[in-house]
């Protein structure tokens, strides 16, 4: 069985008060044990060595992007050997904030993973159509067309986690019905079965992000092909924790 992974995306936000509030609640939380659900935050760069040291033990942390190949003059940016350096287990890669906002092609996000990877690192890999490319017709060819980047370029799926996140439900409210969710999920898990094999297929996880929260969290999670939920704006509040027991 594919083990059930609960992201939490903080984005842009917090200030050390706000990040530490955060942790608290975390770290005081009862939620079901690690081999039932993988918990993983994802601070802003700056607050990910204060999060790591804080954070109980069975709970992980991930940076938000990292650069595409080794480190160097390259100003701004943070390499994958840094976050392997400081211990940080995840990098969330290709968010459509990026790719839409800082214009990250598909080939960069594949180029992005396969480095990570090969760093040592595991990936949130993100996908995602838009309003316009869901309303033309084009999501699956949108969302297989991202994939195939990064399939193209790596052969292990270990330690990929696939996040499925359409750009008209992130921060608007407006959830993915589960039976949409569910049927991208299950296509894009058709996908790597023909294009990958039957066993990455059966084993990667494929997780939904986009205006989750307690609420609507339980019935998303029932769907076969949702293996969890990449959580933004509802992962700064106390209602994680209800997103984190979705998983049982
Ligand atoms: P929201 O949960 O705020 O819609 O954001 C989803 C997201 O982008 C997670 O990466």
């Amino acid at each position: 069985g594919r083990k059930f992974f609960i992201g939490g995306n903080w984005k842009c936000n917090g200030t050390t008060e706000e990040v530490k509030k955060i942790v608290t609640t975390l770290n005081e939380a009862e939620v079901p044990p690690e081999d039932v659900v993988e918990v993983v935050v994802s601070p802003p760069f700056l607050f990910l060595t204060l999060v790591k040291s804080l954070l109980r033990s069975d709970f992980h942390v991930a940076a938000q992007n990292c650069w595409v190949r080794k480190g160097g003059a390259f100003t701004g940016e943070v390499s994958a050997e840094m976050l392997v350096n400081l211990g940080i287990p995840y990098v969330i890669l290709g968010h459509s904030e990026r790719r839409l906002l800082l214009g990250e092609s598909n080939d960069f996000v594949g180029d992005k993973v396969a480095y990570a990877l090969s760093q040592g690192l595991k990936v949130i890999a993100c996908v995602g159509e838009t309003l316009d490319q869901r309303e033309s017709g084009s999501t699956m060819d949108v969302v297989a067309a991202q994939t195939k980047a990064i399939a193209d370029r790596i052969s292990d799926w270990t330690n990929v986690v696939v996040a499925y996140e359409p750009v008209w439900a992130i921060g608007t409210g407006k959830v993915a019905t589960p039976a949409q969710a569910q049927e991208v999920h299950s296509v894009l898990r058709k996908w790597l079965h023909a294009n990958v094999s039957a066993e990455i297929a059966g084993s990667t996880r494929i997780i939904y992000g986009g205006s989750v929260n307690g609420a609507n969290c339980k019935e998303l999670a029932a769907q076969p092909d949702v293996d969890g939920f990449l959580v933004g704006g509802a992962s700064l509040k106390p209602e994680f924790v209800d997103i984190i027991k979705s998983a049982t």
